[in-house]
């Protein structure tokens, strides 16, 4: 690559003061350090403009005044991705920029990536053993991070946790298996970037479904903070939880949202025992009004009144129509659609349970690897099979619907849910180069970017002003801050990046793909 640079000003180092400026400022700068400048009195630097605006550096060693051209270029080669000199016309010259706020956080042994040794949960739900992607990243990582991890084949490994929850706290081996929360807060402002966040603001996750999750909701912000007022030990924190779900397999399924009057009154007309799942009257009402127009808001009173009807009814009676159901789906020669034989799998996986009337009110979406969607607050959702990584608020705070023995809100859940009819938009990402998507929600919680850089490449993993962590998803490769800080990284290892620090990421033989969950700097 040529880049036409204009030379602006020459500047030797004289005085004691430039010179331990100069010296901190290579010493702090991953490029310059590692390409090997050891500064002294009477070197000189030129700086230069080029075309986009940075300003390079050219650098030559005292009486000679013959640029050495390897520093030179091996900048000039990177400048494109290292754009870390930000012009400042009224202070053009070094000093200043040195000064400059953003350039103070370069990478240092307080600052650099540390490894994470994360949890594994092994909720019921989740694939068994080496089946399950959770277990062998865990498996995996585990020549990395010293914990010993080996794989039980018979248990069940659902989520892996990559964050300061207080349920599955990550921890950092290089620092005495200190938890990354004690971590970031030990030095807030230099872990969390310029805003007062004390904390990481997400809780990043990788999930292997082998049996469908309970039916739930996560309340918003305010809510959240009243439920945990008033009963702090089923609601666990004031803060909302809205999800990102990223598929990492083709057969990922989930419930989201509530399907059309039409479809849910097409249920209603197949199967009497759904009509007495909303009420009777109100099974009536759904079929008049959905063959002729009707409001937004008389949609949402519809579903509101019978999804209150279903949830208040006695278990016996939910109990006797789902025998009939599943009865007649299950009889020789009854033609299924895919919604009834959705119906039938949760009955496999949730005997006699009430939820398994809810493939006839909830949107069943099929996605493939790297489709997500975004759950927002008081949406209805459920995910049945496949795996996916899945992104948050660091929340806890859940409303069960059905599929599980667990406590029911109902009351809370009936008035929260917002009743919006139809799917949620599935987006693949956006570009942000060639090797890189974006998945980014509408909340400041968090974002997700999955880097996905072909064999024995070189990418440069910019600083944001947030902290944000990496999962390694396949292959190798090394992620490198100069020499202050190099991580091996392979299936399943995770990483802590603090704010406003950025990495050289090389590629293996076979390449290497990373996500990358950070706040979401890009709203
Ligand atoms: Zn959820």
């Amino acid at each position: 690559m040529t880049v036409d640079v204009i030379m602006m000003e020459t500047i030797e180092v004289k005085e004691e003061e430039e010179f331990n400026k100069k010296k901190d400022f290579v010493m702090n700068h991953p490029i310059l350090y590692s390409n090997g400048i050891n500064l002294d009195y009477g070197d000189y630097f030129n700086v230069y403009e080029t075309p986009r605006g940075a300003v390079s550096l050219k650098w030559m060693y005292e009486n000679k005044c013959s640029p050495q051209n390897h520093i030179l270029d091996s900048y000039m080669g990177s400048e494109l991705e290292y754009d870390v000199f930000p012009r400042s016309t009224s202070h053009p010259d070094l000093f200043s920029l040195v000064e400059r706020p953003a350039d103070k956080c370069t990478v240092t042994s307080e600052n650099a990536m540390q490894e994470l040794c994360c949890t594994a949960q092994r909720y019921a739900w989740g694939l068994v053993g080496s089946n399950s992607t959770v277990a062998r990243m865990k498996a995996a990582a585990s020549k990395y991070d010293g914990s010993g991890f080996k794989i039980d084949e018979s248990s069940p490994y659902a989520e892996l946790w990559v964050g300061t929850h207080p349920n599955g706290m990550s921890v950092l081996p290089g620092k005495n298996n200190m938890s990354l929360k004690d971590y970031v807060r030990s030095n807030p402002q230099l872990h969390c970037g310029l805003s007062t966040e004390t904390d990481v603001s997400f809780l990043f996750k990788v999930l292997s479904i082998n049996k469908t999750l309970s039916i739930q909701a996560h309340p918003d912000k305010k809510r959240a903070e009243r439920l945990h007022a008033a009963n702090p030990s089923a609601y666990k924190d004031p803060n909302h939880k809205p999800e990102m779900a990223i598929a990492l397999s083709d057969d990922f399924e989930a419930m989201c949202g509530f399907r059309s009057l039409q479809d849910i009154a097409s249920s209603a007309q197949k199967h009497p025992e759904f009509v007495t799942m909303i009420g009777v009257e109100n099974a009536k009402r759904l079929i008049k009004t959905a063959s002729s127009s009707y409001t937004p808001e008389q949609s949402r009173d519809m579903l509101q009144t019978m999804y209150h009807h279903y949830m208040s009814l006695p278990d016996e009676i939910i109990s006797v129509h789902l025998q009939s159901l599943l009865g007649r789906l299950n009889s020789l020669g009854y033609i299924v659609d895919c919604t009834d034989e959705l119906v039938l799998r949760l009955s496999h996986q949730h005997p006699g349970d009430s939820g398994i009337f809810s493939p006839y009110f909830f949107n069943h979406m099929k996605l493939r690897e790297g489709d997500a969607f975004f759950i927002g607050a008081n949406e209805p959702h459920a995910y049945i099979s496949g795996e996916i990584l899945e992104c948050m608020a660091c929340s806890d705070n859940v409303v069960r619907a059905g599929l599980t023995p667990k406590l029911k809100d109902i009351p809370t859940l009936v008035e929260m849910l917002t009743y919006k009819t139809g799917q949620p938009d599935v987006t693949t990402g956006i570009s942000l180069d060639k090797f890189t998507k974006l998945y980014h929600p509408p909340v400041p919680d968090f974002a997700i970017e999955v880097m996905d850089i072909p064999p024995s490449q070189v990418y440069n993993m910019g600083k944001v002003n947030a902290p944000s962590v990496l999962l390694c998803l396949n292959g190798s490769g090394v992620v490198e801050q100069g020499i202050v800080k190099s991580i091996n990284i392979g299936f399943g290892v995770a990483a802590f990046v603090s704010a406003n620090t950025e990495a050289k990421l090389y590629s293996g033989e076979s390449g290497v793909r990373i996500a990358r969950a950070m706040t979401n700097v890009h709203l």
